[in-house]
Formats: C-alpha cells, sequence, structure tokens
C-alpha cells in the first residue's frame, strides 16, 4: 500500500480556518486578512481590549493594527462602550433624523472650520465615491487627478485599470501621477485642466505604507486646484482625527475644499463622511441635484460611537501624548535595525508609522513596492511569534493609541529588535 509523504511545505491547519476558507472566499471578507503578504494561516480574532488582542488560537498579541486605524482609543474604551450599550437600548434604526447625528456633524464642523455641513455614509469607499460625484457636478467636469498607491476605496471609478470587472473607459477619466511629484501634478493640470473635477489625495499617504507629503506638495496642489477651476478633494480618513482635532489640514495648514472622512469618525462602528462648504454641499439631494443617500447612511450606533470617540478630543486631546510615544518607539526600531545591520526606513506622522525594508528614502508608491517584502515577511512572523500583532503587510500603517502602555510599547521595540537580527543578511 502507497502511503503519502508528508506534505512538508503544508502548515497544520486549524479547523477554523479550514471552515472559514470553506465558506468565505479566501477566508475573508478584505483581502489584506488573508496574510497573502507574509504567508502562514492568519491571525483570527476572538476579542479584545485596550491594545491587546486575543485570537481563537488563544494567544494574545499587542495590537498595532488597531482596526486599520479606525480605533483611536484602542479596543473597547469604556465610554464608547457605554454610549453603545445606550444607543442600542435607545434606538438601532428608524431610517429617520435623529440627534446624534446632528451631534456628530456638529462636532466635526467644530473641528475643521472650514466644513459647514457634513453627509454621512455607511463607509469610506461611499464618501469618496460621493465626494467625486458632487465634484463632478460642481464643476460640470469628468476627470480626476490621483495618486498612484494611493487608496480611496473599492468604487468603479477610483480602482479603473486596478482590477478586473470594471470597463477600460472608466480609467480615461482618472489620471494618476506619483505622489509627492508637484511637477508631474503640475504637468497634468497643464494639460487636462479644463476638464478637471477634482484632485484627490490622502494629505499623508497610509495605504502605500505611511508617505507623508514633501515639504510645498499641499500648499502646491492647493494652488494648482484653484487656479485650473477643480477642487481639491482631502480623503482624511485615516488621517481625520488623527494627526490632529483638524486632521492633516490643521496639521499642514492646507485647507481642502471638500474632505472625506471615515473610520475614527465611527468609534470602530461603519461609516463615513463629505464635509464641505455649504455652497458646495448644497448640491446633494435633496436640496440639489446629486444623488447620495441609504438606508444605513447616519446609522444611530455609529453615531453614537463616533460622538463618544470624538467629544474627548475637544477637552483630553492625546495629540502631544501619541506623538511622544510614537517617536520615541521609532527612535527604539530604527535603534534596533542599526544594530542588526539591517536597512530600513521608517516613516512616521503622528501616532501612524511604517518601517519598510529599504536602503532608500521612500517617497512615493514606487519606493515602498521596491523595498524587500521577503525581509518584510519575516520580520512580520518574527513579531507574530513573540505576541505583537503589526499589518501582515508591508504597505499598511502600524497604529499607536493612547491604550498602549508604555510597557507594551518596550515590548515591541525589544521583540522588533530580535525580529531584525533574524532577518539580517547572512
Ligand atoms: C479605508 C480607507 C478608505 C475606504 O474606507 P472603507 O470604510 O474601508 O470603505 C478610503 N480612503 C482611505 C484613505 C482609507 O484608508
Amino acid at each position: 500500500m502507497k502511503t503519502r509523504a508528508p506534505a512538508r511545505s503544508r502548515r497544520a491547519v486549524t479547523p477554523l480556518w479550514e471552515e472559514a476558507v470553506r465558506v468565505l472566499v479566501g477566508g475573508v471578507n478584505s483581502p489584506v486578512r488573508g496574510f497573502r503578504h507574509v504567508g502562514g494561516e492568519p491571525i483570527l480574532a476572538r476579542s479584545a481590549r485596550g491594545a491587546t488582542l486575543t485570537s481563537t488560537a488563544g494567544r494574545t498579541y499587542v495590537d498595532f493594527i488597531m482596526g486599520w486605524g479606525a480605533l483611536l482609543w484602542g479596543h473597547q474604551p469604556p465610554a464608547i462602550q457605554r454610549a453603545l450599550r445606550a444607543a442600542g437600548q435607545r434606538l438601532v434604526l428608524a431610517g429617520l433624523t435623529h440627534p446624534a447625528e446632528i451631534e456628530l456633524a456638529r462636532l466635526i464642523t467644530q473641528a475643521l472650520p472650514a466644513i459647514e455641513q457634513v453627509r454621512f455614509t455607511v463607509s469610506g469607499t461611499e464618501a469618496c465615491m460621493t465626494a467625486i460625484r458632487l465634484a463632478r457636478a460642481v464643476t460640470n467636469r469628468p476627470r480626476l487627478l490621483v495618486f498612484a498607491g494611493s487608496y480611496h476605496g473599492h468604487s468603479d471609478v477610483l480602482l479603473a485599470g486596478q482590477t478586473a470587472g470594471i470597463p477600460a473607459a472608466l480609467a480615461q477619466h482618472v489620471i494618476p501621477v506619483p505622489y509627492n511629484d508637484l511637477a508631474a501634478a503640475q504637468r497634468a493640470v497643464d494639460q487636462h485642466g479644463k476638464e478637471l473635477a477634482a484632485i484627490l489625495l490622502e494629505p499623508v499617504a497610509a495605504n502605500t505604507g505611511v508617505i507623508p507629503p514633501a515639504p510645498g506638495f499641499l500648499p502646491g496642489l492647493r494652488a494648482l486646484a484653484t487656479r485650473s477651476g477643480a477642487l481639491l478633494i482631502f480623503d482624511e480618513v485615516v488621517t481625520g482625527f488623527r494627526l490632529a482635532l483638524g486632521g492633516a489640514q490643521a496639521h499642514f495648514g492646507v485647507t481642502a475644499d471638500l474632505t472625506v472622512f471615515g473610520k475614527i469618525i465611527g468609534g470602530g462602528l461603519p461609516i463615513g463622511a463629505v464635509g464641505g462648504p455649504r455652497t458646495l454641499m448644497q448640491r446633494l439631494a435633496p436640496l440639489g441635484d446629486v444623488y447620495h443617500g441609504g438606508t444605513f447612511a447616519g446609522h444611530p450606533l455609529s453615531m453614537a460611537a463616533g460622538v463618544a470617540a470624538l467629544r474627548p478630543l475637544f477637552t483630553a486631546p492625546p495629540y502631544a501624548r501619541l506623538e511622544r510615544r510614537t517617536a520615541q518607539l521609532v527612535a527604539a526600531l530604527a535603534a534596533a535595525a542599526r544594530s542588526a545591520g539591517v536597512p530600513v526606513q521608517i516613516n512616521r506622522a503622528g501616532s501612524m508609522f511604517t518601517v519598510f525594508f529599504s536602503p532608500r528614502p521612500v517617497q512615493q508608491a514606487r519606493d515602498a513596492q521596491e523595498s524587500r517584502r521577503e525581509q518584510f515577511a519575516r520580520w512580520a512572523q518574527a513579531l507574530y511569534a513573540q505576541g505583537i500583532l503589526v499589518p501582515p503587510s508591508p504597505f499598511e500603517a502600524l497604529f499607536v493609541s493612547p491604550a498602549h502602555t508604555e510597557s507594551q510599547l518596550r515590548q515591541f521595540a525589544a521583540a522588533a529588535a530580535r525580529a531584525f537580527q533574524d532577518v539580517r543578511p547572512a
């Protein structure tokens, strides 16, 4: 009788993951959760509190994914838990305007004075989609200037040319140029200015891994937009309420015409929002001719969690402390990489950062793509083995929250030092 050779390359698969891949496509509902960049079986989440996450395998991790940036305060902060319990008992869904959405909109307009009105959506994807629809209606122009490697959700126009299933014709409306390349943006505006509805960007790129704007880049785009009659749209889904109370706009002193929010403003629940001056926002239905709506838009639970997440930012802002702690952590990581002889670039903006395994500065998506992914994968695995949860992709940001204790940050630095030793070139 023939015995089967042991499948040495195949790792032990847990029954839960086996079930996941049977009934969910690739075992996930969003591709990055498949851990394809780092290999191995994905970590599945069972519960979390503060900065600690417990997997279904019963292992605990210090979490630096933090809901991909949505969890500014960490997991299950008591104020948000209380707000959710109360809201759930009061009203789960009416399909009518309710007080919490008025309050969340008021908080956003208070934090960003250029925003007079807000429209809530269920996701950042929808908010970006609605913002560009609005920009196209206001300008009566079709095209969008965007930046290579940026992510603005999974709507057709904003993924044109990047996935199957989108008519090629849509791509002609989207003009991508390299991030931080003001001259390329200038050339695109010179060429297409009369047709440009908007310049759309993440004011700090987060979805290529963190790439801060070069000095002059944001003001330069502001000037280009104004001169060409296009709207400047900041996608602050990640940076909003993270870099400062007023988001990247306050941090860098550049004001967008329309601003898109998501993630943090929902306190861990699904949300998105578009904000801007009344003159622009009034083009949205029911006042104007640009349609947007949604059964779950302004959902009472998301609004309640959002209010609980944002309110304390006005009275006890965590930003100075987050800045200090993250800077300290990043300095420790950089020193550890140096002493292991592993060339890295650590890009940081406030409490978000990315470790790129590259000897050269990372200033645009192509630089990030050229980083050593295999080295990142081994580094990440070495961290998982030591109870540190970093994003399973070299092109994502790590997030520090007020819930991370000094000792958890030291734990990360020590684990990272060992992990750098593991991945140093022989
Ligand atoms: C996450 C993200 C989005 C999309 O938000 P979803 O709620 O996932 O649809 C859009 N823009 C940026 C910059 C994001 O990081």
